[in-house]
């Protein structure tokens, strides 16, 4: 069993026992998911960026609906933003997409479109971190490269009764911890193990102590205090924040905003919308924007309907007002008319997604 380890590395003897049951379990129990029937780092690089913050159920129809649509990093480097996030719609955090389409272009430009293996070449390419580079390094390559995010962290304050995981000293002791498992025979299939195991086995919440394949070694388990590891984060409280969402409709299609350029949402197409503030409720705020932002004036009926959405820190309340124009005034610059028959192949965000469902457009 390892020790607890407040501060300092654990034992190398302590880390690298872990590998062969890690191993073995992980070639027994993991789960069938695309990316891991292929060594093709590209599409690997693809699931990785996916994966990121979204959960795997989340991600396997869009996964599919990616690679079919951009089935080569060629592919990839020769679309439009409009072309990426259309088939990215839905997945949230927007800037993995063009992220990832600025790195095929790279990897086009510097590297005659292969994919390099070298950890530091992944690392400066546009959009990829510590972690992506790790892991496109490993899993494809099958190098010798650490991968640490969320999962990862957990196991290992567990496994070595860890409780700080978020300052920059423990930052480095866990990538120094991840660095010493990796080292030896398939460490691909190791790194992927660890993270299996924080999916699947050692969740955050009630962890299957009693079908993990390290139980013997695990200090948290030994105190019998595996949740108590790592110590929570002391998270600032999300912000509620009411919104008005303007659902236009005309002769078949509906009125749609491109965000801005610098948002989280870059280069996609949203109902318009304003926050409520102190002065403004939810309806006022939005007819004063779009005043405003475009000198529209449009009549919107009484609200008529509302749900919810949670985004970063803040907890939405979406409350749609509807309406109907005649016009046939060309729209301002950042507004145009989608037809309902297209709207799935624009790229929106969820909270849009969420609202046109609600109002049976979608
Ligand atoms: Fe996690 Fe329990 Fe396994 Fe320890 S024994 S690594 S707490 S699942």
């Amino acid at each position: 069993m390892n020790r607890p380890h407040r501060e300092g590395l654990p034992a190398t003897a302590a880390i690298r026992a872990l590998r062969e049951p890690l191993l073995r379990w992980y070639r027994r129990h993991r789960r069938d998911l695309p990316w891991r029937r292929t060594r093709d780092p590209y599409a690997i690089w693809v699931s990785e960026a996916m994966l990121q913050q979204t959960q795997v159920a989340t991600v396997l129809p869009y996964y599919a609906r990616f690679l079919d649509r951009f089935p080569d990093l060629f592919a990839l480097a020769e679309a439009t933003d409009d072309e990426v996030l259309a088939r990215w719609s839905g997945l949230g955090y927007y800037r993995r997409a063009s992220a990832l389409r600025d790195g095929a272009r790279a990897v086009v430009k510097h590297h005659g479109g292969a994919i390099p293996e070298d950890p530091a070449l992944l690392l400066a390419l546009p959009g990829i971190g510590r972690y992506t580079a790790g892991a496109v390094a490993s899993l494809a390559f099958g190098r010798e490269e650490p991968v640490l995010d969320g999962n990862v962290k957990r196991v290992f304050a567990r496994l070595f009764a860890l409780e700080d995981t978020s300052s920059a000293a423990a930052t480095r002791r866990l990538w120094a911890i991840a660095a010493a498992l990796v080292k030896g025979p398939d460490p691909g299939g190791l790194n992927q193990a660890v993270m299996e195991l924080g999916a699947t086995v050692c969740t955050p919440r009630a962890p299957r102590c009693a079908d993990c394949p390290v139980s013997r070694r695990c200090a948290a388990r030994a105190a019998d205090r595996p949740e108590a590891y790592p110590e929570p984060r002391r998270t600032g409280t999300s912000v509620g924040v009411r919104v008005g969402v303007a659902v236009v409709e005309r002769a078949g299609s509906i009125l749609m905003e491109r965000r801005r350029p610098d948002g989280a949402l870059r280069g996609s197409w949203d109902l318009p919308s304003a926050e409520a503030d102190g002065k403004r409720d939810a309806a006022d705020a939005l007819a004063w924007a779009l005043s405003k932002r475009y000198g529209l004036r449009l009549r919107l009926g009484a609200l008529s309907t509302s749900c919810t959405h949670a985004i970063l820190q803040k907890r939405l309340r979406l409350e749609v007002f509807r309406g109907r124009s005649a016009s046939r005034r060309a729209l301002p610059e950042g507004l145009r008319w989608v037809p309902l028959a297209d709207l799935d192949a624009v790229p929106v965000s969820g909270a849009t997604r969420k609202v046109l469902r609600a109002v049976g457009l979608v």
